[in-house]
């Protein structure tokens, strides 16, 4: 089973460091230096992550943000820095998610105005999956 699984607000908390960045005065902190390196990880993603990346065929998903070309570098060093080396070649840039082929879509995102991936989609956050163990305990016990 192929999972592919979103970065901003679903593994690393962009909301709570892009409000603290509006607070300091600044109006787009997402694009200054280092905003995507030093996204802190939702709780109990990295160990939830490395629970399903053991059984299945985990991809990392994300959509960069063009206007911002360091977005590109810095969501792979962060995941260099939280999952290793190795897990970088799994990490795909992509700004349109209904490319991907697939079983499993994790992501905060809804599907409102956005093309639809053609697999399942965990919307990451809402009351069916509110939490990193909720998700990683459904996708796990839903096959096992
Ligand atoms: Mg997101």
């Amino acid at each position: 089973m192929r999972i592919y699984i979103d970065l901003d607000d679903t593994i690393f908390d962009y909301q709570t460091a892009h409000h603290q960045g509006i607070r300091a005065g600044l109006t787009y902190p997402q694009a200054h230096y280092d905003f995507y390196r030093d996204l802190a990880p939702l709780p109990d993603a990295i160990e939830s992550i490395e629970r399903l990346a053991s059984r299945f065929d985990v991809w990392f998903a994300s959509r960069p943000s063009y206007l911002n070309p360091l977005s590109y570098t810095e969501k792979r060093v962060s995941i260099e820095t939280h999952f290793g080396l190795a897990a970088c070649e799994r990490l795909i840039l992509i700004p349109d998610k209904s490319l991907l082929i697939g079983d499993v879509l994790i992501d905060d995102g809804d599907r409102d105005g956005q093309p639809c991936f053609a697999g399942q989609w965990l919307q990451f956050g809402t009351a069916s999956y509110p939490d990193w163990p909720s998700v990683a305990d459904h996708i796990i016990n839903g096959l096992e």
